[in-house]
């Protein structure tokens, strides 16, 4: 299997290369030239078994040929050892034919430790095979930060800058970052937003030069790995409630559209899946995009969902991709017109494609800590705030159709966002064990303005101080 650009102006790769490469050199995304189709059989034959062993099968067709399956096996086994449960991704009954997926049982209590865990092991995995160095960076709005130091700190092939939004991600998620005490992790804040974040990691992507002198690698949700490895609890969890005999439908808080998208390769594959519903907080430009036809980045608002305070969705541009049929011109034309005037408007039949599968619903702030405060009633559970997005949309989206399972995705620990949850129940979430010390133990990060030339000059001195490896040099 080959991977493309959603552009089409950069080399194809296999699975290795596109890992480290993250990010095509033309800036688009890539994608499978074809995405492999599991039977009926092969689905009902999920059923039962562990986590690992059916995410073995799921990934096995992406890697084939870059990598030996024994290997894999053993990096998801490791990868998923660490989950403080034994299903990993656990089903929970919320109401009628309403279930949440927990995936925050990873060591930093969101779904982004998932994907993150494997593509720690498969970098280092690929990484020592080819006697080579990367150096890590990524945006992130909170979580996928936290997960990218906890699957790469300490690992001997890789540096890692993490930039997140100062002053906009919770004391939990920034403790979370900045106290890891490890030589090869920088923990930045940025003076700006996450979108603001995510555009000074483009733009080091695309300065090639940069790029090539230090083995930049992405693990942000662009990178496909994460993709993939997300596939796997969409079959865990559909097969767990009936599939592939009955069809389920999924309700997924959205920020990035990593996590949709993911499930949404899970029905290419052959899984039976009647809505994927993108369920935003008031960042809302998903919703509108479906409603209007018109993707228009607007101003970010901080939100108790601040994980999903985006207003650049970087994965729905593989969707534009595969609902243009594969025209890396049209990507371009779009992604041309969104850098120079801030939107773009989709045609008729993609659009009609897009909505055939996706639902969107916007959830805003108040109806997020009704959301909190009514499972909270109803179930005495605590749900954290980005998970009540989802449940909020699957309320709005899938009522027409009750007699379809709807699985909310739960993608983070209540205690990871203990303010929202006091607002809304007066309960106060408590940490679990491991990290129960988190607020006493001190920390370590930088603040730097919304510049590209700073961050790279930033990145160049931690790099070239006395230490750094010569290795890189090599690479
Ligand atoms: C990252 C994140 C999301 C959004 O996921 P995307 O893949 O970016 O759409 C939702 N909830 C939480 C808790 C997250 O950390």
């Amino acid at each position: 299997m080959k991977y493309i650009s959603t552009r089409g102006l950069a080399p194809a790769l296999s699975f290795t290369d596109a890992l480290i490469a993250g990010l095509a050199e033309d800036g688009g995304l890539y994608l499978p030239d074809s995405y492999p189709k599991l039977s009926q059989a092969e689905i009902a034959g999920f059923a039962g078994r562990p986590y690992a062993a059916v995410a073995e099968a799921v990934i096995w067709p992406f890697v084939a040929g870059t990598l030996e399956r024994p290997a894999l096996r053993n990096m998801i086994a490791a990868a998923y050892a660490g989950f403080d449960h034994v299903a990993v991704a656990p089903l929970s009954q919320l109401g009628d034919n309403l279930f949440l997926l927990e995936l925050f049982h990873g060591p930093t209590l969101a779904f982004k430790d998932l994907a993150m865990q494997l593509l720690g092991r498969l970098m280092q995995h690929v990484l020592s095979a080819r006697g080579q160095r990367a150096t890590i960076v990524a945006a992130t709005s909170g979580d996928t930060g936290a997960a990218a130091i906890a699957a790469f700190k300490d690992l001997p092939e890789v540096d890692v800058f993490i930039l997140y939004p100062n002053g906009r991600v919770s004391d939990v998620q920034r403790r979370q970052m900045t106290t890891i005490a490890a030589a090869n992790v920088h923990t930045i804040a940025i003076e700006g937003t996450f979108d603001d974040a995510q555009t000074l990691v483009k733009g080091l992507f695309a300065n090639r030069r940069f790029r090539q002198e230090f083995s930049l690698a992405g693990v942000n949700s662009i990178n496909w790995a994460r993709v993939v490895a997300q596939v796997v609890y969409y079959f865990t969890s559909a097969v767990a409630l009936g599939a592939p005999h009955r069809p389920v439908s999924f309700a997924v808080p959205t920020g990035n559209f990593g996590d949709i998208l993911a499930g949404w390769v899970a029905k290419k594959m052959g899984l039976p899946v009647e809505r994927l519903v993108i369920a935003t907080n008031s960042n809302d430009i998903l919703v509108r995009t479906l409603r209007t036809g018109r993707y228009e980045t607007g101003l970010v608002e901080a939100t108790q969902s601040p994980s999903m305070d985006i207003q650049v969705s970087s994965n729905f541009e593989r969707l534009l991709f595969e609902a243009y049929g594969g025209d890396a011109a049209a990507v371009r034309r779009l992604m041309g017109s969104l850098q120079q005037s801030c939107g773009f408007s989709l045609d008729a039949a993609p659009l009609a494609a897009i909505r055939d599968e996706f639902d969107a619903a916007r959830v805003g702030e108040a109806e997020t800590s009704e959301e909190i405060a009514r499972v909270w009633r109803e179930t005495q559970r605590l749900i954290d705030p980005h998970t009540a997005v989802g449940l909020g949309a699957a309320r709005a989206a899938l009522a027409a159709r009750p007699e379809v399972p709807a699985i909310v995705l739960g993608t983070a620990h209540p205690a990871k966002f203990p303010a929202a949850i006091e607002r809304a129940t007066g309960q106060h979430p408590p940490l679990p064990p491991h990290l129960a010390d988190l607020a006493g133990r001190p920390e370590h990060f930088d603040v730097l303005p919304n510049d590209q030339s700073a961050i790279e000059t930033f990145i160049r001195a931690r790099l070239q101080s006395p230490g750094a490896s010569a290795k890189r040099a090599a690479s």
